[in-house]
């Protein structure tokens, strides 16, 4: 059946400016990484994608090798974008990135200008797009100079391949130098995609400020400790779940060691008439220097649940001071 957008989808989303850029983006996001390869099945991935943009979510990140196999999450994503939300590009902010194991050979990896742009021009390719609205450097490249990477997204920008550009998993100061190099290019250099919950808080010891200090947002990846910071794991590892899948970056020893705080955690969630996974996200979106809390959903009722966190953003003292103490 065709899609029409729900006419209500812009009444209860909240949007946050990113850093000092004119970009609005909605306080929560969608990632691709998983659930939308070949390997999953593509009606759930559309119906996860009609509700997040019902639900007024109007920012997808994707990169290049999501999947599996790599470039299968684009592909399925082009599919559904022709099918579905052609006629609504213009309301959409859509994320591609290039930085990690891409195709064989030394051409398919890291940070090289080579690399970059020819994988950018794959990833359009398979979206069906003319443009993406961000394009990231997926990681750092200790062997590539920054000057290179840098000044390839600044091409890419002047080609009109992304109207903006970010960084991801960039420590304080190479961020701070991309920064300089970036507003020296004068390209919009705008988001940085960093992992933050409530189980890593490496962001705090620095990078926030620095981002504050450049004036570009922060967008938080696996908010929910990749599933962990719900209540999915209390009694045991569900069939289908991540943790239960192979070929994933979550095992089933790390959430058997993670149990005890997930349960402490959980108990606090509850006082505050609140599920687990809503507690994480709105304890992200606490730092004024996060734009957008970018979760992963394996169904529609994942989505609806979590976006829920709006209705209780707030945290008083000793609630953080409790949390604290366990994490
Ligand atoms: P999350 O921490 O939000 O984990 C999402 C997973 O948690 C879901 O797929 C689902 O897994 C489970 N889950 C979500 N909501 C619920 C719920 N309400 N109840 C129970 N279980 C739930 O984020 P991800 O790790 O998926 O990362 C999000 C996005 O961040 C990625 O898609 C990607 O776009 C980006 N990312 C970027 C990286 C980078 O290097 N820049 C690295 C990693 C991610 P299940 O299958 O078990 O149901």
């Amino acid at each position: 059946a065709s899609y029409h957008a729900d006419s209500q989808r812009y009444d209860t989303m909240k949007y946050n400016r990113s850093g000092k850029s004119g970009v609005l983006l909605p306080a929560i996001s969608l990632g691709l990484w998983h659930n939308f390869g070949f390997v999953d099945n593509l009606q759930n991935a559309r119906a996860v994608l009609r509700c997040a943009f019902d639900l007024g979510i109007t920012h997808f990140d994707l990169a290049n090798n999501y999947g599996p196999p790599y470039g299968s999450a684009e592909e399925n994503f082009g599919t559904l974008f022709k099918k579905d939300f052609k006629a609504y590009r213009d309301e959409l902010f859509i994320a591609t990135k290039a930085g990690y194991d891409m195709w064989p050979g030394p051409y398919g990896d890291w940070g090289s200008r080579k690399y970059l742009i020819s994988s950018l021009d794959q990833s359009l390719k398979r979206m069906g797009l003319d443009y993406v609205d961000i394009f990231y450097h997926h990681r750092p490249d200790p062997n590539t100079p920054l000057e290179e990477t840098m000044g390839a997204l600044a091409d890419i920008v002047r080609q009109g391949k992304a109207l903006y550009v970010g960084i991801s998993n960039y420590e304080p100061e190479a961020t701070q130098k991309a920064s300089k190099i970036l507003k020296d290019l004068n390209v919009p250099f705008i988001l940085h995609q960093a992992r933050y919950s409530m189980f890593d808080r490496w962001i705090e010891n620095g990078l926030l400020d620095t981002l504050e200090d450049n004036g570009v947002g922060c967008i938080a990846f696996s908010p929910l400790a990749q599933g962990m910071l719900t209540d999915k794991y209390l009694k045991g590892i569900p069939e289908n779940s991540r943790a239960a899948k192979d070929l994933t970056f979550l095992n089933k020893e790390t959430v058997t060691n993670h149990t005890e705080k997930i349960k402490q955690l959980n108990a606090i969630a509850e006082e505050r008439g609140q599920k687990l996974s809503q507690m994480a996200i709105a304890w992200i979106l606490r730092k004024k220097q996060v734009a957008s809390v970018l979760i992963g959903a394996s169904s529609a009722n994942q989505l609806k649940e979590n976006v829920k966190a709006l209705d209780n953003l707030n945290f008083n003292e000793e609630e953080l001071r409790l949390i604290d103490g366990i994490v």
